[in-house]
């Protein structure tokens, strides 16, 4: 389990400081939440796929996070995990990738991001990747890790909009507030749900209506957040955490709740839907190349995996009970 540090949001950056030095890392709906959604989606799918995926949960677990760690190096990943959609006045209906080019050019669509056309290209790969004769299986995982992690980002309101981090607004820090902190502070609050994996009909429209469904609820996140701050008795909203050797600044778990419940639980909600979402289009992509026949890992390969959920839950009640330590 990586280790959570204290997250201070600068730009579409995360930085993390550590005790012994300084290390900046890159968050997104942070690591935890992006890790534990690809586990929820493995449970969501169907016996036709499910074995093959329980069997490289461990990888898919890990590689949750590989989008967002390639921001590091990678030219232009950074516009894959957002769209501005309060930058297209002129409203931007589903359409391919180079209908869009035609429309907006190259350059204004990779400066206002790029999620929607990066998640049907992923999936398309996927496509490709599942119909091979001879299935590369770390090449299908790659590619369903990448897309989950991307599907999770389009469930973030803040993913689909200029304003992501309340930068314009006065409310700098809001996106890590959103889509970390709410989660680490509240997830083992929860009620469990059971989610199902279905078949997508037409990826594209549906891919926008996640990302529609998104930027619907961006003025609410940034009036609740104002609004619990303008209360009277607001609870203390940074605080300092120790996590081992590391002092982070956070938001308060008192503030979190109040934020969560102003919203109704609007996290709790994006959270199982992206993970259903994930389900879905792992499963459509195989049924669409045909729903080939999965390898299953050789026994001696799985036991290692076998407890890899448990590792991971267990990992994430440790992290909690050092986040009850969080004074002012
Ligand atoms: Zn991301």
């Amino acid at each position: 389990m990586e280790k959570i540090g204290w997250n201070f949001k600068l730009d579409r950056l995360t930085l993390c400081f550590v005790s012994l030095g300084t290390t900046i890392i890159l968050v997104n709906w942070g690591f935890a939440p992006h890790k534990e959604l690809h586990a929820v989606a493995i449970t969501a799918l169907p016996p036709s796929i499910f074995s093959f995926f329980k069997s490289h949960q461990a990888e898919l677990i890990r590689r949750a996070t590989d989008a967002d760690k390639r921001k590091h190096g990678v030219d232009d990943e950074a516009a894959r995990h957002y769209i501005d959609l309060d930058h297209f006045n002129e409203g931007i209906e589903p359409c391919s990738w180079f209908e869009a080019c035609e429309k907006f050019t190259e350059d204004t669509l990779k400066e206002r991001g790029i999620l929607p056309w990066n998640i049907e290209l992923v999936y398309m790969n996927l496509v490709n990747e599942f119909a091979q004769d001879t299935l590369n299986t770390g090449q299908v995982i790659r590619l369903c890790a990448d897309l989950g992690h991307y599907i999770a980002d389009a469930h973030v309101p803040l993913h689909t909009s200029s304003n992501y981090n309340g930068q314009f607004s006065g409310q700098t820090g809001i996106h890590a507030l959103w889509e970390t902190h709410v989660y680490e502070t509240l997830r083992s609050s929860w009620t469990p749900r059971k989610i199902e994996a279905s078949y997508i009909k037409e990826v594209r429209k549906w891919v926008w209506t996640i990302i529609h469904e998104s930027h619907q609820d961006v003025g609410e996140v940034l009036a609740k957040e104002m609004m619990v701050r303008e209360m009277k008795d607001v609870p203390e909203d940074y605080g300092y955490r120790t996590r081992g050797r590391t002092l982070t600044l956070v938001p308060t778990p008192a503030f979190c709740e109040a934020y969560s419940s102003a919203m109704e639980g609007m996290v709790e909600r994006r959270f199982f839907s992206a993970a259903q979402a994930i389900s879905s289009i792992w499963y459509t992509a195989w049924a669409d190349a045909g729903a080939p026949e999965l390898p299953l890992k050789l026994k001696s390969q799985s036991d290692d995996t076998k407890n890899e959920l448990v590792r991971f839950f267990q990992g994430l009640h440790k992290d909690h009970q050092e986040h009850d330590e969080v004074g002012q």
